[in-house]
């Protein structure tokens, strides 16, 4: 795997890391989810919905329901079939709208209709593994967990906060690496600038705000002249 992977740059010091993240603060000071909810089980499902799927998808999907639909009793009530309708422009939206099924009865059942603030017990309802778990804690209760997925993977390897080969192994180390202060927001600082910058296949480094901290063998040069 490690072959098929972009060359990470050099890994940064702390004092290198503590700019980094000063610069994101700097740029954007209150970053969150482009996800739209306005409740923890909104969040939830929208998570679960948004795998390899843009939010910007799913938001439009769940502009439709989620006035009306706000708690697991709520979509128990409305169903799948109903919920299958709506959401049918994501993809794989007849698995997502089982795991939503599923994940709204056990939260009844083990956690009385609320999410639960435990990242154990989060990823013990269906259709959430970790990466889904840590962005539900941290954008709800401001856990120190980083979501790692393809757009931070790629930037925090451009970036020199980690040269792990997986995104498990990422994930494990990046709170390590990371200053506490820093630590609520990183995530979501990494995945927009992964998402609208530091793009993959070619960055946007002329816009950059972190430019001049990047070593990456990826990094636009040129564009200075
Ligand atoms: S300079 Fe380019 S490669 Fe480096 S972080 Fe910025 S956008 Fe990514």
């Amino acid at each position: 795997m490690v072959s098929q992977l972009e060359r990470p740059a050099r890994r940064k010091t702390p004092r290198e890391t503590r700019a980094l993240f000063a610069a994101f603060q700097a740029a954007n000071p209150n970053p969150t989810t482009e996800l739209a909810y306005t409740n923890a089980y909104q969040l939830l499902i929208a998570v679960v919905m948004s795998a390899q799927t843009t939010d910007v998808a799913v938001n439009k999907a769940t502009e439709k329901f989620f006035p009306q639909i706000q708690t697991p009793t709520q979509m128990l009530a409305w169903g799948e079939e109903n919920l299958k309708a709506a959401i049918r422009t994501i993809g794989l939206y007849q698995t997502k709208a089982k795991h939503v099924m599923a994940l709204s009865s056990l939260l009844l059942e083990r956690h009385g209709g609320e999410v639960p603030h435990s990242l154990a017990a989060l990823e013990a309802l269906p259709g959430v593994g970790r990466k889904t778990a840590s962005l539900v804690a941290n954008t709800l209760w401001g856990e120190p967990v980083v979501a790692v997925d393809t757009h931070v993977f790629r930037v925090a390897r451009r970036l020199g906060l980690s040269r792990a080969a997986t995104p498990e192994t990422m994930a494990a180390e990046l709170p390590q690496k990371i200053p506490t202060a820093y630590l609520q927001d990183a995530h979501h600082w990494l995945i927009l600038h992964g998402r609208y910058v530091c793009k993959a296949p070619t960055p946007k480094c002329r816009i950059c705000p972190v430019e001049k901290m990047c070593q990456s063998p990826f990094k636009v040069v040129n564009f200075h002249i």
